[in-house]
């Protein structure tokens, strides 16, 4: 009973982010930027990264992301922009990986990073798991990428 309910409000967040992303659009000015698909549902996302440049330099200030797909890869995403907001690229990788070890039941984020733990209902779907992971492969390309980005992707249009 317990668990149905908090299954249900997992859903709810879940569905929350899909119907109203917080993080739709790009990243201006784009410093880092990565197509990601997932041919075994058909998501589909760019995700473009803005870092803060005047300190480090290895600061995200800003992730953006534009695609379509199911209710959980779009969630994932936008959760995930959120939550490496502010975060080194060094941090922001950490949580790739705890990411990815929450998908197989074998990690979840701590106390102030909480929010993420609603996918981890996720892992019980493995097929579904994809789906979750897919903006988070892309974040981790995107950060882990030296060249710039494509032309195509470096604009002052609003969005
Ligand atoms: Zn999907």
């Amino acid at each position: 009973m317990a668990l149905g309910n908090l299954r249900d409000l997992y859903q709810q967040v879940i569905l929350e982010h899909y119907k109203k992303p917080q993080h739709r659009g790009v990243a201006v000015p784009t410093h880092r930027s990565q197509r990601g698909h997932n041919p075994s549902c058909g998501d589909t996302i760019e995700l473009t990264v803005t870092l803060e440049l005047d300190g480090a330099g290895d600061r995200i200030e800003a992730v953006k992301f534009e695609g379509e797909g199911c209710a959980i890869s779009m969630a994932s995403v936008d959760l995930m922009a959120g939550a490496v907001r502010g975060k080194t690229i060094a941090e922001a990788l950490e949580m790739v990986q705890r990411f990815q070890q929450m998908m197989k039941g074998e990690a979840e984020f701590p106390k102030e990073q909480k929010k993420l733990n609603v996918m981890q209902g996720v892992a019980q779907f493995p097929v579904r798991i994809k789906c979750a992971n897919l903006g988070w492969h892309a974040l981790r390309a995107a950060l882990e990428s030296v060249e710039p980005p494509a032309a195509g992707f470096i604009s002052n249009e609003d969005e």
